[in-house]
């Protein structure tokens, strides 16, 4: 049977780029009549955390981008977070190393810096030089007896090109001199994205693997893993990049990539899909409008564009006002408004901000109605009446669109924190420095506390409200 994969790593936001590729890995196993499999690529301690994998979930989840097996549902071939299978690649690092295929390197980060920068002094690509390969066995044995950190990495052959079938790119090939012996086994004894990668596409039954095309120059080592273990390749194909509009790789200081973004404006998750189908595909017939079920019965992974399509919010804005204008009943349209924001669990936080500045429910509205909206409507007018200069206005946005976009942990304390230190530096007053933050969020400064305001509309929606000012 045909099984695919979506293998998200969890170190960020759920990027509308996961879902896309998600979205295509779906569609053909359910064509297929397959199985489509959720892992868990949280092999990263550092970057990995368990917020990010449970957002991930939700969002795919939100989309109706259902999976057969994954970490929350289980399944035969699990785990599906590989955080829980070290034991597992270490048994199959231990397998290429007593076949020949990997070798131990005990090169501390110094030595491997000194030999990158005398590489660059002679002129040459700094690239791993090989110094593991040249060590005896016994000094091999001396030093892990000695208990010294080491990494494991793959051989590699030095000469010739590396060639394979891409399902969506046809012929791709590669010199395999431009190719370096990647490290497959870390010195925390946890594997990198290759060793992981491939042992669990294997164990896991992956018969196709549709992947973004910045993946493709790793095809290669790939590939190799698989023959050096004996198995068989999962049929590879390279799926091109969502772009801005100014055809640069889609990137969150240009538009928001966070499906939680997405949510919080108000798109339908039906509309949203479609939209992310329509990236580098179209259906038979050209119509624009389609659902996940229509989408599956006419689907063709060779239709598949490989022109970078270009992810427009204006195009997305038109599809979502046909989706809620030709499919929602009066009755669903109320459905969906209240489990967009007019629920319980949204409103009741904003209660103890809005309780004690207002006298009667119709200043509700008026006080707190930024929060149900998406862009605040802002004019020049209102941002030249406040105390600072223009230049020192967009000076002081720009710096905290930068603070916003950096920040991990969103949350008001450390949000405030930041922008008092921002403000102390910048030699702003705090209320100076408030007052076109107010003016971003909220669009007026008579409300409560922006930082409250910023950490309930979440980083996604203040984020693209400031770089909104900004534009
Ligand atoms: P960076 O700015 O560091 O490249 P990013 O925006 O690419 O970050 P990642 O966290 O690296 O975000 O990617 C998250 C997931 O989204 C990955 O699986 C990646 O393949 C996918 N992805 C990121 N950008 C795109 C894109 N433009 N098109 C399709 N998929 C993307
Ligand atoms: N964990 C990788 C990612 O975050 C998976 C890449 C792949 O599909 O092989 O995109």
């Amino acid at each position: 049977t045909v099984r695919t994969r979506i293998a998200p790593s969890p170190t960020g936001d759920p990027h509308v780029g996961t879902a896309y590729i998600a979205l295509f890995n779906l569609a053909f196993a359910r064509q297929h009549g397959g199985e489509f499999i959720l892992r868990i690529e949280d092999t990263d301690q550092q970057r990995s955390t368990p917020e990010s994998e449970r957002m991930i979930l939700d969002s795919l989840r939100w989309l109706g981008l259902d999976w057969d097996e994954g970490p929350d549902c289980g399944g035969d071939r699990g785990p599906y977070r590989q955080s829980e299978r070290a034991e597992i690649y270490q048994r199959y690092a231990q397998q290429l190393i007593d076949e020949g295929h990997a070798f131990y390197c005990f090169a501390t980060p110094e030595e491997l810096d000194q030999m990158r920068q005398e590489q660059q002094a002679r002129g040459e690509r700094p690239q791993y030089d090989g110094r593991g390969l040249r060590l005896s066995p016994e000094e091999v044995t001396r030093r892990l007896e000695a208990g010294e950190p080491y990494v494991i990495r793959m051989k590699i052959p030095e000469e010739g090109s590396f060639r394979f079938q891409d399902y969506l790119r046809g012929e791709v090939e590669i010199p395999w001199q431009q190719i370096d012996m990647q490290v497959l086994m870390k010195q925390d004894g946890l594997p990198t994205y290759f060793l992981a990668n491939v042992v669990d596409d294997h164990l896991m039954g992956i018969t196709h693997v549709f992947r973004g095309e910045e993946w493709l120059p790793s095809a290669p080592k790939l590939i190799k893993l698989y023959e050096y273990f004996g198995w068989e390749a999962p049929v590879l194909g390279h799926m091109p990049l969502l772009r801005n509009p100014d055809k640069s790789k889609l990137s969150k200081r240009k538009n928001p990539t966070s499906i939680l973004y997405y949510q919080r404006m108000g798109y339908l998750p039906e509309a949203l899909l479609n939209y992310l189908a329509r990236m580098g595909w179209s259906m038979p017939d050209e119509r624009e409008k389609f659902s996940l079920e229509e989408m599956i019965a006419n689907f063709d992974m060779k239709r598949v564009s490989l022109g970078g399509p270009i992810f427009d919010p204006e195009k997305l804005d038109w599809l979502n006002g046909q989706w809620i204008r030709e499919e929602l009943s009066d009755e669903q349209f109320v459905e969906h408004l209240k489990r967009w924001a007019f629920n319980d669990d949204y409103i009741r936080p904003l209660i103890p901000h809005i309780k004690g500045r207002v006298e009667r429910f119709s200043q509700v509205a008026p006080l707190a109605g930024f929060m149900f909206s998406g862009m605040t409507d802002l004019s020049a007018t209102q941002f030249e009446a406040l105390r600072l200069e223009p230049n020192q206005v967009r000076k002081v946005l720009q710096f905290v669109s930068w603070f916003l976009d950096d920040l991990r942990h969103w949350e008001k304390d450390a949000i405030f924190a930041g922008l008092k230190a921002l403000a102390k530096a910048m030699e702003v007053k705090m209320g100076d420095f408030m007052a076109p933050i107010f003016l971003s969020i909220a669009g007026t400064t008579s409300t409560f506390s922006v930082v409250d305001a910023m950490q309930l509309l979440g980083p996604d929606l203040s984020r693209a409200r400031v770089r909104h000012a900004l534009s």
